[in-house]
């Protein structure tokens, strides 16, 4: 079982998504984007649904939360967090609200 937040996945909060797979934490995390509905969420769906669109698009999207989600192999195995965890897959630059 492997945790990722909102925030890992390029959303705009830290609610945290449980999984075995990958795509199980997709799963969760677009029902997430679909269920909370503020303004930060909603653009954050638009995003994702705009950039499905272009398969490219996807295709980097699905690569780097893949990469993201075999990072958390080695995070679990050290036992230490990043101290800048990479910048959204989603570019939601402005849209974060702390500065990290
Ligand atoms: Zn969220």
């Amino acid at each position: 079982m492997k945790t990722m937040t909102c925030r890992q996945m390029g959303g705009p909060c830290d609610t945290p998504f449980q999984g075995d797979t990958a795509d199980e934490i997709m799963n969760k995390g677009i029902q997430h984007l679909e269920e909370i509905q503020d303004e930060a969420h909603k653009k954050a769906q638009k995003m994702m649904m705009d950039a499905q669109k272009n398969p490219e698009e996807v295709k980097k999207w699905y690569e780097g939360f893949r990469e993201e989600f075999e990072k958390l192999r080695r995070i679990e195995a050290h036992r230490t967090r990043p101290k800048s965890p990479k910048e959204g897959l989603i570019n939601l630059g402005k849209d974060k609200d702390r500065s990290l």
